[in-house]
């Protein structure tokens, strides 16, 4: 049995406790056992308040709001109690499940942690109800609640036999501080030592997501020798700090046996920040029954019948007709058009090639790329063919820097209204992603490398038949073949402080000499790019094979 830890889960739509790609690549990673019949458990917070609304006013200023939502309406709440000790205090915790069935009937639980019980104090009741919301210590608090609270609500359930804990990045890593008391107290000895840090290893894997080395988790000592009550950390430094601060990374990275990246290019680039450790790559993938629009999925079904249960099949897209593609392509482009222009008013129009953008809005994705020189792109739109621009994606409430890139994009849109629609959606979760990567014609990434870990927003596109146009970053460097899956921007570099200026050129090259071309004058090589895009990268880039692989070098090796 495998116990995979996240402080996110993206289950569906309405059950808000994601707030981007690390919750859903979760979320897919947990379809996919239970479609490939992988015993799997998953733990995670209950997240009561969400992530967060996003509002936006007509300047693109953007506000958040709590997320109000239900969980009786989608969780089954169990009778059992389990407690850890936060500031001295007894805090008591509940558990919820979900159940996720595969394709082929298989379940794998995940478990939601909960702490709002009349039993804590006002303080604690709140723990779990915001996710990335609060301080450090709120955010420490959390992770008790996940990493030793987790562990010991799997023992309550009766799970004995866990061969592997998965931590999907370090925000559960206390999960190994149980784990070693748990060796301590069975061998019968008051702490832990260095024969028990090697069992917990063997059972322990890490995926990490960030390609920085300044990650969120990191405390100072003082924090957690008050938060956590355990004075033998301090004797432990070794295992919990880099440079004398709490590093839950490192303890992460300490405590596992196997550790990956999540694409090629960033396992080598963990590699170099975390050189003592050894780092493979496993790739990302997406979930396909979850991120194929109903348009394709009932394609699928009809020319690929089982691809449900077997992603690989798809490569056999190759051999549906054009024309299906097309139609398919059509009415999701269709249904998506009509939502922009009810939400956005922005008098989109259905024959016109539709470039869309959406991710988590932070400085180094650099949404605002292709406004770099609007001149440039007023030109291309009126000599090589009409463009149209769909952005969707929520800036975290305490950067700054990601809120004022969405008020820019407003400013852009407003200059460009006249020649080039562009709207902004509100509220970006995975109903509009769904919808955004099968309705556009191409999925637009233009992250600073190496600084996208992976991005999986183009591999929901490639399942679509959407071909991508990208920095050669993340999963892209694996998944771009030129002209035949989609489109690069710029070179392959292998210096992180290469100059990116040309970037927008490059961009525009592509778009103008290229893509608007092939799009208007060629239509039938355009869409055997669209058929490539689910051939070559859907039957790969998904969780399926990405499951299998966390099976033979992480779980079962
Ligand atoms: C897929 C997805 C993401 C992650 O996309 P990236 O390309 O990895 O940035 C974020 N949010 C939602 C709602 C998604 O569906």
């Amino acid at each position: 049995m495998i116990a995979y830890f996240s402080m996110e889960v993206g289950v569906e739509a309405r059950v808000p406790t994601y707030s981007g790609g690390l919750g859903i690549l979760a979320g897919d990673t947990i379809r996919a056992a239970a479609d490939m019949k992988v015993p799997m458990v998953a733990v995670t917070l209950l997240h009561r308040k969400g992530y967060f609304y996003q509002r936006l006013d007509p300047q693109g200023w953007q506000t958040e709001e709590p997320v109000a939502w239900v969980p009786d309406d989608f969780l089954m709440e169990l009778p059992g109690r389990v407690t850890v000790q936060i500031e001295g205090r007894p805090v008591q915790i509940r558990a919820w499940v979900y159940e996720v069935t595969g394709a082929g009937g298989f379940l794998v639980l995940v478990y939601f942690l909960d702490t709002d019980l009349p039993e804590n104090s006002e303080q604690d009741r709140r723990l779990t109800d915001y996710l990335y919301g609060g301080d450090a210590r709120y955010r420490l608090c959390q992770e008790i609640v996940l990493g030793i609270g987790g562990v010991r609500m799997l023992r309550a359930l009766g799970y004995r036999n866990i061969g592997r804990y998965h931590m999907n990045e370090g925000h559960a890593s206390l999960l190994t501080l149980e784990l070693l008391d748990e060796a301590a107290h069975n061998a019968g000895r008051e702490g832990f030592n260095r024969e028990d840090i090697e069992a917990v290893k063997r059972v322990c894997v890490f995926t990490t997501h960030t390609p920085v080395p300044a990650g969120h988790d990191q405390f100072p000592l003082e924090l957690l020798d008050r938060v956590l009550g355990r004075h033998e950390v301090r004797e432990m430094q070794d295992i919990f700090c880099a440079d004398g601060i709490v590093n839950f990374t490192y303890l992460a990275l300490n405590l596992s046996h196997y550790v990956n990246g999540v694409a090629k290019k960033h396992g080598e680039v963990a590699q170099e920040m975390y050189a003592h450790y050894v780092i493979d790559a496993i790739t990302n993938g997406v979930h396909g029954a979850t991120w194929a629009s109903d348009k394709f999925a009932a394609l699928f079904d009809r020319y690929i019948p089982g691809w449900r249960q077997d992603n690989f099949s798809l490569r056999s897209a190759l051999s549906i007709p054009k024309d299906q593609i097309w139609r398919a392509h059509s009415a999701a482009k269709r249904d998506l058009i009509n939502y922009v222009n009810r939400e956005a008013n922005a008098g989109m129009d259905c024959d016109v090639l539709t470039l869309g953008f959406a991710r988590r809005v932070t400085a180094y994705k650099r949404p605002d790329l292709i406004f770099s020189d609007l001149e440039r792109l007023r030109e291309i739109d009126a000599i090589a063919g009409p463009m149209q621009i769909i952005f969707a994606g929520k800036a975290h409430p305490r950067d700054q820097d990601g809120k004022n890139l969405i008020h820019r994009i407003f400013e852009f849109a407003q200059n460009l209204r006249s020649e080039i629609p562009v709207a902004f959606l509100e509220h970006y979760d995975m109903d509009i992603a769904r919808s955004m990567v099968a309705g556009v014609d191409v999925w637009l990434n233009t992250p600073q490398p190496p600084m996208e870990a992976s991005g999986t927003s183009g591999m929901k596109a490639a399942l679509n038949g959407v071909p991508s146009l990208s920095v050669l970053d993340g999963w892209w460097i694996e998944g771009c073949i030129e002209g035949v899956t989609g489109w690069g921007i710029g070179e392959l570099v292998r210096d992180r402080n290469a100059p990116r200026e040309n970037d927008a050129t490059l961009l525009y090259d592509q778009l103008e000499r290229t893509i608007l071309p092939l799009y208007y004058q060629d239509r039938e090589r355009y869409i055997e790019i669209m058929r490539h895009c689910i051939a070559l990268n859907g039957s790969f880039f998904n969780t399926h094979r990405m499951i299998q692989q966390y099976v033979l070098k992480a779980y079962f090796e």
